[in-house]
């Protein structure tokens, strides 16, 4: 009896011992609320961090065996093996040299990565909520209320799973893809019959341009520190998270595109305009696009605090270039405000 009493007081105490440690983390969190992203020092629940393996993305059976993908094909970024992770629902993609394959070892910027990357999901939950809770939460199925989507047509999107991979394919810091479900699963919407499609947000980071080695690209123009090191440690600590930030936001625009009443309908990005890997891109409709996104987090973060004003004025740099890049700007500003709702200057109404 004596015994079971100890059995039962050490599960206890176990119990009291996990939730403190997630408080204390919590605690570490939001005993920053005003202080630099940058600052944040916790723990990361590594108990938490699953290791996939060495494969490619299509083997992890991201639909859980009931369909095969084909995303390593349909979108460049994400061929091949990588090192795989899932953190909190959220895969991780990273890309080993041939050095660390023969070793076994992933390398310190490996390390570094992942654990930054884990870092920024968790500063964005815990500090910025309002903003997790749009573009990672409420887009996953079935968190998104599909009762509450209006459509023009018969067919519904969401995203399955979001993956964010490190490699060097593309030739900015960050960029994105939407893996289109091959499979869709027939719904009813409302009174009508159609198709849900679970598709996978994919989100590319540069490992060498966040580096701070570039003097045009990455973390170097953004912060212009002393040395390559202080440059990528910054980027690490709050340019990630405005960068994965920034590309979620162009999937929330991609998913929602067919959505009623809304700036998804503009046919600007209701048919993919934006999109410089269409046939029928428009340089002007995705100088629009990247300013209205850089804007809408320019307000969040200028509102919220916590990211220095070196990252908002590159930014905001960055949006005013694409806005003078736009010849005849009234006209297109006038057009997407006639039909979207977004606010006079560009910034979505979150
Ligand atoms: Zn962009």
């Amino acid at each position: 009896m004596k015994k079971l009493s100890a059995f039962i007081l050490s599960l206890f105490s176990l119990t009291i011992f996990s939730q403190s440690l997630e408080l204390q983390q919590t605690r570490a969190v939001y005993k920053h609320l005003n202080a630099p992203v940058s600052s944040y020092v916790f723990d990361i629940d590594t108990s938490k961090i699953k290791a996939l393996g060495y494969k490619s993305l299509d083997s992890l059976n991201l639909y859980g065996n009931t369909k095969p993908t084909t995303i390593g094909r349909v979108i460049p970024n994400v061929k091949g093996k990588f090192y795989n992770f899932e953190y909190d629902g959220i895969f991780i993609l990273q890309t080993p040299s041939n050095a660390d394959l023969e070793t076994l070892n992933t390398n310190p910027q490996q390390n570094l990565e992942l654990y930054y990357t884990i870092r920024a999901l968790e500063i964005l939950k815990r500090r910025y909520g309002t903003l997790y809770a749009k573009l990672i939460q409420d887009v996953l199925y079935p968190s998104m209320e599909l009762a509450n989507t209006t459509h023009l047509n018969n067919w519904v999107n969401v995203f399955s799973k979001i993956v964010i991979s490190f490699n060097t394919v593309s030739n900015d810091v960050a960029i994105s893809g939407t893996y289109l479900d091959t499979a869709p699963t027939s719904i009813t919407i409302g009174n009508r019959d159609g198709f849900l499609y679970e598709n996978i947000a994919v989100v590319s980071i540069h490992p060498e341009l966040i580096k701070g080695t570039d003097p045009y690209k990455g973390a170097y123009p953004i912060y212009k520190l002393g040395t390559p090191e202080e440059n990528y440690m910054q980027f690490l600590k709050e340019g990630l998270l405005h960068a994965v930030a920034h590309e979620l936001i162009h999937r929330y625009i991609d998913i929602n595109n067919t959505k009623k009443g809304s700036i998804y309908n503009y046919i600007a990005f209701g048919n993919g305009r934006a999109n410089p890997y269409r046939s029928n891109y428009d340089k002007n409709l995705y100088n629009l696009e990247e300013a209205m996104l850089n804007q809408t987090l320019d307000v969040y973060f200028r509102t919220h605090g916590g990211l220095s004003a070196a990252l908002l004025e590159y930014y905001y740099k960055v949006q005013t270039d694409n806005l003078n890049a736009i010849p005849n700007l009234e006209a297109y500003k006038a057009t997407l405000l006639q039909y979207s709702g977004l606010n006079p200057d560009l910034s979505f109404k979150w």
